[in-house]
């Protein structure tokens, strides 16, 4: 099922997601739910935050995006990251092991703003998939970057937290209008 993606202005987006503590049916509904959006909405990444659900859940696909590599290392060993995709993540973690470097990024919950954002161009994440397996791996590139992005949105953080205050400021005019929107009818 196709779910409503919330955009800039909904409150779900600020709050820290709870832990996944056990997966059950809901669980597993709730991602397959969310991967069909994030494909429907031709995205790279989607946190439960962005359909409305606070929780330490996200899903990252980049083996469709072509013009911005990406790799993978497990176990030390260089593995072809379309093979690990669709990545279903749970609890994830995150240490920066490469210097930062910039580059665009855009948020479903964002429709039409792009902004050059700098972040460390290569984490470690530990996650726990949905079968209770615990996940270790080094990723690069796009796959980072991504990454990053879905884990500031499962601790309530957007990526134009990112931006310096200039940058930010050139954007307001638009983050005014989206935001208005954005909010739930009634608040
Ligand atoms: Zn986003």
């Amino acid at each position: 099922m196709i779910l409503e993606i919330v955009t800039y202005g909904h409150p779900a987006l600020r709050a820290k997601g709870r832990r996944v503590a056990a997966v059950d049916e809901r669980i597993e509904k709730l991602a397959a739910d969310m991967l069909e959006t994030m494909r429907d909405a031709e995205g790279v990444g989607l946190a439960a935050q962005q359909v409305g659900r606070p929780l330490q859940l996200c899903v990252v696909d980049v083996s469709g995006v072509e013009d911005r590599p990406s790799w993978l290392r497990v176990d030390g060993k260089d593995v072809d990251p379309a093979a690990l995709m669709p990545m279903i993540l749970l609890n994830p973690e995150i240490e920066p092991i490469e210097a930062v470097e910039t580059g665009v990024e855009g948020c479903l919950s964002f429709p039409g703003i792009l902004a050059d954002i700098t972040r460390p161009a290569a984490v470690r994440v530990r996650a726990r998939t949905l079968a209770g397996k615990h996940l270790v791996f080094e990723a690069g590139g796009l796959l980072a970057r991504a990454l990053q992005h879905e884990h500031d949105h499962l601790n309530g953080i957007l990526f134009i937290d990112h931006l310096s205050a200039e940058d930010r400021e050139s954007l307001l005019p638009e983050l005014d209008k989206l935001s208005r929107a954005g909010m739930p009818r009634g608040v």
